[in-house]
């Protein structure tokens, strides 16, 4: 059954591209069969299975990739596996999770929509997320209060608004940038949509595919907080920690805010209390011994506490977070020590290619 909309037709298969709409949505209140036989019956094992393998697969990769779907059946399990999934991430109601799984599904959509061909459906799909778009010249314009409210979490200069094409109260994109713009709308209606409340008979049903996603959920959330930082290079510290950096060592007096993530910060990637100090004592007015008794407060040789550093979100409500490129813009990013370790990382492996490179020429 295709749901005709305005001038686009929408078909099975593209409510299975795009389940978060609401002609989706419609589709499988009509079609899907009972919570009971969803949950229980045999028949119906293939969308169970394909709802917990979503999560995992967003868990795992930090995307959900999208099944082949080669007739009718399987563009319908593609579809009803989309309810089952959020079922299962709303059992778990964990905030992590949510975040991790709405950016599976959003990355998703961004490999669809590149692909699509009709502008008046990326328009329509637009238009049901409440972003007002038309097409104008070779470009899509977008009304800039929707430009502003849906860039409000971009932080890098090219989203700024003073960078933009504006005409007559409309920004306007090219494709690229405009699907970029969906995503982000898409990414923030998942993740405001859950959890759902749930049922007993809903937890009782889906107890072992719980289980299992919670299992992978505690592996992704180790592997990202114990980072192995290795030798200390601040060339890769994160824009909010160069900033805080820079602002010391010109002298300026930091908050206690910017000092306690700037310290804790240094000590978690492995630098001594004199080695923090020798950063600082760049600054103008260094005060050794203040310093030194503020450190070693923060690092919990006063206190016997080592406090952890601030995450971006605490950066952000505190007004230090100062993200200005586009690895600060990934909805992944949200503590200092992954973007650290994530360009350590990136820095080792482009390191390894010219290595390999090398040795192919020998
Ligand atoms: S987004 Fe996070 S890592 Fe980037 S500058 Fe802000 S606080 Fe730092």
């Amino acid at each position: 059954m295709a749901v005709r909309s305005d001038s686009v037709d929408w078909a099975l298969e593209d409510m299975a591209r795009y389940p978060f709409l609401e002609k989706a949505k419609r589709y499988i209140s009509e079609e899907a069969p009972s919570l009971e036989e969803l949950l229980g019956d045999n028949l119906w094992g293939p969308v169970r299975r394909r709802g917990k393998a979503r999560i995992i697969e967003a868990l795992k990769e930090g995307r959900v990739t999208i099944k082949g779907m080669d007739d009718e059946l399987e563009s319908e399990n593609e579809l009803f596996s989309y309810p089952v999934a959020r079922m299962l991430v709303s059992s778990i109601e964990d905030d992590f999770l949510i975040r991790r799984y709405s950016l599976g599904e959003s990355e998703r959509v961004v490999r669809e929509l590149s692909r699509e061909n009709d502008d008046a459906k990326l328009l329509d799909l637009a238009a049901e997320l409440d972003i007002r778009a038309r097409k104008r010249e070779k470009y899509i314009a977008v009304h800039f209060t929707d430009y502003l409210e849906i860039t409000e979490g971009l932080r890098s200069p090219e989203w700024k608004m003073v960078n933009q094409d504006l005409r007559e109260g409309e920004i306007f994109l090219d494709k690229k940038r405009f699907i970029r713009l969906i995503k982000e709308k898409v990414f923030s209606s998942i993740c405001e949509g859950l959890p759902t409340p749930v049922s007993k008979q809903i937890l009782d049903h889906l107890e072992e595919d719980i289980k299992e996603i919670e299992e992978v959920l505690e592996e992704t959330r180790t592997e990202i907080t114990d980072l192995d930082l290795g030798k200390v290079e601040d060339e890769y510290f994160s824009p909010c920690i160069k900033n805080l950096l820079a602002r010391q060592q010109e002298g300026e007096n930091l908050s206690h805010e910017a000092r306690f993530a700037l310290t804790a910060f240094m000590k978690k990637v492995g630098l001594s209390k004199e080695e923090i100090i020798s950063y600082f004592q760049e600054s103008p007015d260094f005060d050794r011994e203040l310093a030194s008794y503020q450190i070693e407060h923060i690092i919990g040789e006063i206190s016997g506490t080592e406090y952890s550093p601030p995450g971006c979100a605490l950066m952000k409500t505190n007004g230090i977070c100062s993200g200005a490129d586009s690895l600060c813009d990934q909805e992944w990013m949200t503590h200092p020590l992954t973007y650290y370790s994530f360009k350590k990382r990136k820095a080792g492996e482009d390191e390894e290619g010219d290595r390999e490179e090398y040795k192919e020429e020998d």
